[in-house]
């Protein structure tokens, strides 16, 4: 008796073997702060659950599958929103697919996608996700470096391979909260149209922006509509996570293709979670404002607290973490096992991001009330300067 060969490579995601970790501590009596997962304090807006509810009552109607591709009402609403807000143009009937989440919609776009061997690169750090999904499609990640936290045309260019076959990024990025400017992304179209690839777009944080930027969607580009599958969900912007109703957007062959796996899959979303995704799309379209007020402010306390530990962390641009890197030479697993162990504060590993977020740690603020920002950082400190007492007893040691 053996599981299949593929799952060899695929590792746990940091995120779900922290909550396993924090398990053991709450059987101790422990209540860890939760800087570790992207899942916002907010409560879904009253007109969401609302609606779902007449749903839900209604005989016969939203408590039955729906159509594979997702209710047609919830495809247009999808749509109107992407017209509107984005300036993407999609057909509702063949262009739109209705996804258990963002994470369906992304694992069934590299299903339907990669055969065996076929790389995407992945911009490296990015969302812990990405690589256990193209390697259980049967793909292989690869990566290109954000230079100072900036994707670089040419960088992405030397990843290229004869086997290359899709590039997938994360924008706004998590964890880096890098938001790809107009000219990036005019870069990113040229690699991706010089090689002929297929790009993957995760906009899941598109509304999470700070400093007055703003958010362009690849597929708007010139030449990209064709070969860009856009990605999102309900699950940031109007606090849905639990809800699962993400989609995705594009090509209407590669949507085929994807309907192909979903139905196999999972045959279709829950029904009353789409008709309460409808309501988000529409009457409660602009619910997110009053969140991204106070991740703002949430940021920006954090950004002293941070700073006045000593580290160096620039705010982000958009999504909601910091990643800062701390100094001593500790791993990231080691640093994140110190800072549940010591002061209950649970914080992802950057190594689980990518290569170049060893000696890092993601810390979110989706769930972190601005009020517990002082506690937080007491915390840190407490925890960085005993890291630093051991490494001048080390240095002592040393010299003696
Ligand atoms: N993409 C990114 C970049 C994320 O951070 C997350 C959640 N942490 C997801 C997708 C998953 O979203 P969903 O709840 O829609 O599956």
């Amino acid at each position: 008796m053996s599981r299949a060969a593929r799952l060899r490579d695929v590792q746990t995601k940091a995120t779900t073997r922290l909550a396993d970790q924090v398990r053991h501590l709450r059987e101790r009596g422990v209540e860890p702060i939760n800087l570790a997962t992207a899942r916002p304090d907010f409560d879904t807006p009253w007109a969401i659950k609302e609606a779902t509810r007449e749903a839900i009552a209604e005989p016969h109607t939203y408590v039955v599958y729906s159509e594979s591709r997702g209710l047609i009402e919830l495809r247009e609403a999808i749509a109107a929103k992407l017209r509107y807000e984005n300036g993407i143009e999609v057909d509702p009937g063949e262009q739109l697919l209705i996804t258990a989440g963002t994470h369906e919609a992304l694992s069934v776009a590299l299903q339907a996608l990669l055969d065996p061997g076929d790389e995407v690169v992945l911009v490296d750090p990015s969302w812990v996700a990405y690589q256990g999904m193209v390697r259980l499609a049967g793909g292989v990640p690869t990566f290109t470096t954000l230079r100072a936290g900036r994707l670089d045309e040419d960088d992405l260019r030397a990843a290229i391979t004869p086997r290359t076959k899709a590039i997938l990024v994360n924008n706004p990025n998590n964890p880096t909260g890098t938001v790809l400017t107009r000219q990036e992304l005019e870069g990113l179209a040229r690699v991706a149209q010089e090689h002929d690839l297929l790009v993957i777009t995760d906009e899941i944080y598109e509304h999470f922006l700070y400093d007055g930027r703003q958010h362009v969607s690849l597929a708007t580009l010139p030449g990209m509509a064709e070969r860009t599958l856009t990605i999102n969900g309900v699950s940031k912007a109007y606090a849905m996570t639990g809800w699962r109703v993400g989609y995705a957007a594009g090509p209407s062959w590669w949507i085929e293709a994807m309907l192909l796996v979903h139905q196999h899959f999972i045959s279709a979303p829950c029904t009353f979670a789409q008709k309460g995704a409808v309501a988000a799309f529409t009457v409660a379209k602009d619910a997110y404002a009053e969140m991204v007020a106070a991740y703002t402010r949430r940021r920006a306390a954090l950004a002293a607290g941070l700073t006045s530990l000593g580290l160096q962390v620039t705010p982000p641009e958009g999504a909601c973490f910091y990643f800062p890197r701390f100094p001593g030479g500790l791993s990231s697993q080691e640093l994140s096992d110190l800072f549940l162990e010591r002061a209950g504060l649970m914080l992802t590993p950057g190594s689980a991001f990518g290569p170049s977020g060893e000696g890092h740690l993601r810390l979110s603020f989706a769930s972190l009330p601005e009020s517990q920002v002082p506690e937080v950082v007491r915390r840190m400190e407490n925890v960085m300067d005993e890291l630093a007492a051991s490494r001048m007893e080390g240095k002592g040691k040393e010299r003696a």
